[in-house]
């Protein structure tokens, strides 16, 4: 019987990438929300400048990856997608749930050039929704002709999330200004207030009092966070404790 060919795969992770995203809370939760760079750094055995050439005809890339960090709890049936505030469930195949059969990840990402950096060959990207230190197990081209369909219908995620106002203290004003002139925190006042306009609460949490402090973790800094009437405030920024 040729019908049901006999499956079973090992996968390798062909490359890492690496963002300043240090924990899964803060994570846009699709890629192009938070215009946030990247880079793909290859592994060994796939760090070779011929298995890329051409790359830089495409403006996009789909990076398929692993949800390496949740891959240990196994997957679900059913799930409770954010968006519906945690009260009704949809089947994992019906969602882009993290606990997955395979835990596999798929996300379109903006491709800024190539690079060589330490003897490892590195995409440039940016958009993208993946954690620091996240597997990579394949790369592909964008094709806006065949992957972008306009008039597509896509049930509980139609729109892109509705923002929230961030504001700031004057300490965190002076502490953002302080880091974004070193080179590594470049960006990082955008990066911020791109993440926390998207209002990572869980949807349990909204239009209902929240007098909790948060926290999100971004390159090695800890950026603390409460609600206000007006929305988001910015309290002030610590190093990460290691
Ligand atoms: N765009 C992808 C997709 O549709 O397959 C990912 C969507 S998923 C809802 C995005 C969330 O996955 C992020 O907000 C973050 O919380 C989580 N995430 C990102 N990288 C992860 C990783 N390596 N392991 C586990 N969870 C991860």
């Amino acid at each position: 019987n040729r019908s049901r060919v006999p499956f079973s795969s090992q996968l390798n992770a062909v490359a890492i990438c690496r963002t300043p995203y240090k924990q899964k809370f803060g994570i846009p939760r699709q890629p192009g929300l938070v215009d946030v760079v990247g880079y793909i750094e290859f592994e060994p055995a796939f760090n070779h400048i011929d298995a890329v050439r051409g790359i830089e005809q495409n403006s996009h890339l789909w990076l398929l990856f692993c949800f390496h960090e949740n891959i240990a709890q196994g997957w679900k049936t059913m799930v409770r997608p954010p968006r519906l505030g945690g009260n009704e469930k949809l089947g994992v195949f019906a969602t882009r749930s993290t606990f997955r059969p395979n835990g596999i990840g798929q996300s379109v990402v903006k491709l800024h050039g190539v690079v060589q950096r330490k003897g490892k060959v590195c995409l440039i990207i940016s958009g993208m929704d993946l954690l620091d230190g996240t597997p990579i197990i394949d790369i592909k081209p964008y094709i806006p002709f065949s992957d972008a369909i306009v008039d597509a219908k896509s049930g509980i995620a139609q729109d892109a999330p509705v923002l929230i106002a961030v504001t700031y203290t004057a300490i965190a004003l002076t502490q953002i200004a302080q880091y974004a002139a070193i080179e590594q925190y470049q960006g990082l006042a955008e990066l911020i207030n791109g993440v926390l306009s998207q209002d990572p609460r869980p949807a349990y949490k909204k239009n209902k009092d929240d007098p909790k402090l948060y926290q999100v973790a971004l390159y090695d800094l800890d950026i603390f966070w409460h609600i206000t009437s007006q929305g988001i405030e910015v309290l002030e920024l610590k190093p990460t404790k290691v």
